[in-house]
């Protein structure tokens, strides 16, 4: 078990953490980033990003999330291999994390940047058939359904691009969608609708997924919510693409929250409740969850960090004369 000391902490690498560490390194800050189950982040389990600026062509989210690693890296960021199990709020700064290798990290200023994680239906099945036919990525899973049936479950961004990927691997995806309009930005919808492999279910909510003879998903069992009628539609794969939660277990009853457990900061800025502590990126920002508007608040975070540090610093200097 080792100690990590550090001007600051960052937990999370994604978009947000890694942008909070370019910038906090080269304002000599020395960042540690704790980079999590998910390096880089959930622009790792996509493929084509055309609205990062900065690049005329499309890029690939996991080379786009290298490249970002190894530039906060070049300018002087530690990247551990660990995730953060336990945190130290209460007695301010510096702040103590325990990561589940045993490891403690000590940092003046905390950034936190833990993102968001995919959420489940919830029904009947879903669990018991993960690996089996349901899945929440298709990028990670689309290949083992190569010329096989598939659904996709929402109606947002992820949901239709995951729908459009998948018709790399499949000729017959169905979209499922619990209304008769989706969320997802027009271009896309464009592109989905206009799609000779793609078919649309509106009104339809996902009641169980039913596993077949073979013990592997075979349909699903759906309820027209207009009608109440339930049908089934059968299914080799499906892909539950209904949104992220914000991933913060970590700091319940340490921090405050919103209804749906995003993190609370000053408006305006990453400024979290406890002086030192700051919140970047999806973990604050239940409205633009984007990789850009995360890269832009880890950049907000690490500002203030200097500037709370720069604080700090005089107030120590003032309480020695
Ligand atoms: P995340 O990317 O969620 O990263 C969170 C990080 O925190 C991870 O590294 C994780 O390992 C780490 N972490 C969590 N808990 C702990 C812990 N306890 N200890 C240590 N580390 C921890 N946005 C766009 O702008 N353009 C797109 O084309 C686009 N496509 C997308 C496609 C998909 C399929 C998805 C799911 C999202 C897409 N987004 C896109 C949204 C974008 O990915 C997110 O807005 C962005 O990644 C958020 O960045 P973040 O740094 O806040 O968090
Ligand atoms: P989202 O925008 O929150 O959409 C979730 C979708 O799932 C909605 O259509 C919602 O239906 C549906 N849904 C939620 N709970 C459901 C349930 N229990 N049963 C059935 N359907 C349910 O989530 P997202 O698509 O993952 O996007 C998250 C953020 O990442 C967004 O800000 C998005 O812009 C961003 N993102 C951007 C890109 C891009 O820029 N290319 C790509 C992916 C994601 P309703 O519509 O009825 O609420």
């Amino acid at each position: 078990m080792a100690t990590h000391r550090t001007k600051m902490l960052i937990i999370g690498s994604g978009p947000a953490g890694y942008s909070a560490a370019i910038y906090g390194a080269r304002a000599m800050m020395e960042p540690i980033v704790v980079q999590g189950l998910q390096p880089g982040g959930q622009l790792t389990i996509t493929t084509d990003v055309e609205n990062y600026p900065g690049f005329r062509d499309v890029v690939q989210g996991p080379w786009l999330m290298e490249e970002m690693k190894a530039q906060a890296e070049h300018v002087g960021t530690r990247m551990m291999w660990d995730t953060i199990v336990e945190v130290d709020l209460e007695n301010g700064s510096p702040f103590r994390a325990v990561g589940d290798s045993g490891d403690e990290y000590i940092g003046d200023v905390l950034v936190i940047a833990t993102g968001a994680q995919a959420k489940w239906l919830g029904v009947p099945g879903e669990q018991e058939l993960g690996g089996k036919g349901v899945s929440a990525c298709a990028t990670c899973d689309g290949f083992f359904y190569r010329g096989k049936k598939v659904a996709v479950i929402g109606g947002g961004n992820t949901a239709v691009e995951e729908a459009l990927y998948l018709t790399n691997h499949s000729d017959d995806v169905t979209l499922i969608h619990r209304r008769d309009e989706l969320r997802a930005e027009k271009i896309l919808q464009d592109r989905l609708l206009n799609h000779p492999k793609i078919s649309v279910l509106w009104n339809k909510t996902v009641e169980s997924f039913e596993a077949g003879e073979n013990g592997a998903l075979s349909h699903l069992r759906l309820r027209d919510t207009q009608t109440g009628e339930d049908s089934d539609f059968s299914c080799d794969g499906a892909f539950v693409a209904i949104g992220h939660a914000p991933s913060t277990e970590l700091f319940m009853g340490k921090l405050p929250m919103d209804d749906s457990g995003y993190l609370l900061v000053e408006a305006g800025t990453p400024k979290t409740s406890v002086p030192g502590v700051f919140a970047a990126g999806d973990v604050m920002d239940h409205t633009y969850r984007q990789a850009v508007t995360a890269a832009g608040t880890g950049c907000m975070a690490a500002l203030d960090a200097e500037r709370f540090l720069a604080t700090l610093e005089v107030a120590e200097r003032e309480a020695a004369e």
